[in-house]
């Protein structure tokens, strides 16, 4: 659909850790999205209009509303204030909006994503989406974070990784707490282990542009088309 604007009203939050958190808003009548799509918030301070982007986090078809999925930027006007929002109060949005989605001229390929830290939040909405559409290619995450504490979601995906033979995920830490995480690194040092040799699919990174443009750069060096290559950067 167009973007449109809209006041929305802050129906939940669910506290991931002591920084990150996920919002459940209310949309419109006849809202619709595609998975890996976003919205713009406005934010006013002294007078002034911010305008900041969040990936919709939650699938399309749980249609009665969006959620946004974000972590406290130090000294950032936005992410605190949305930290700071009590249910209830609304706030203004622009959306959808976004071409970081899975083209109908590739649903018939396998897709490899790949996230740091809050660009983990499209790939729960596609995952979900694709699964619900009953997609039988593979389907495989990687996403990068820096502690246990910041695992969200944990056991939805496990469900549809167990639920779901085609789809498996793996979660990356650069500074584990627990000593039994096998894992430890940026999520884009594990792509060359965690790619399938037979890999013929198309690559979905998102997060900061550093880890995005490191990830591209190893893509492109192994020999991958830059078709093939999709992304979203945050910063
Ligand atoms: C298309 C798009 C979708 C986005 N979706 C999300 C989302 O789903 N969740 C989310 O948390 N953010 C998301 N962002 C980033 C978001 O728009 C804001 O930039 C972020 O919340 C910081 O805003 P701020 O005003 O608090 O701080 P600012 O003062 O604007 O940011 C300060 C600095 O923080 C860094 N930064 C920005 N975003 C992040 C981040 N997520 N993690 C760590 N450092 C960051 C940047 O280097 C930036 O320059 C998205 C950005 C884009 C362009």
């Amino acid at each position: 659909m167009k973007p449109i604007l809209f006041k929305s009203k802050l129906l939940e939050i669910k506290e991931i850790n002591p920084e990150t958190k996920i919002l459940k808003f209310s949309i419109p009548e006849g809202f619709n999205f595609t998975a890996g799509q976003y919205v713009i918030i406005a934010f006013y301070k002294e007078g002034k209009r911010i305008l900041r982007s969040y990936s919709i986090f939650s699938a399309p078809s749980e249609i009665r509303f969006i959620e946004t999925y974000f972590k406290i930027i130090k000294g950032g006007y936005s992410s605190n204030y949305l930290f700071n929002m009590k249910i209830g109060e609304e706030i203004e949005m622009k959306g959808p909006l976004g071409i970081f989605t899975i083209k109908e001229s590739t649903i018939h390929k396998d897709i490899l994503m790949i996230s740091s830290g809050t660009g983990f939040a499209p790939f729960m909405s596609i995952v979900k989406d694709l699964i619900g559409r009953r997609f039988k290619n593979r389907m495989i995450l990687i996403r990068g974070f820096r502690k246990e504490e910041d695992l969200c979601c944990e056991e939805e995906l496990k469900k549809l990784s167990e639920e779901n033979k085609n789809f498996e995920y793996y979660n990356i830490l650069s500074q584990p707490e627990n000593g039994n995480h096998r894992l430890i690194g940026h999520a884009q040092d594990f792509l060359e282990k965690l790619t399938p040799k037979d890999f013929k699919g198309d690559f979905y990174i998102c997060g900061l542009k550093d880890m995005v443009f490191e990830t591209r750069e190893k893509l492109l060096s192994s020999g991958i088309s830059p078709e093939r290559i999709h992304f979203e950067r945050y910063d």
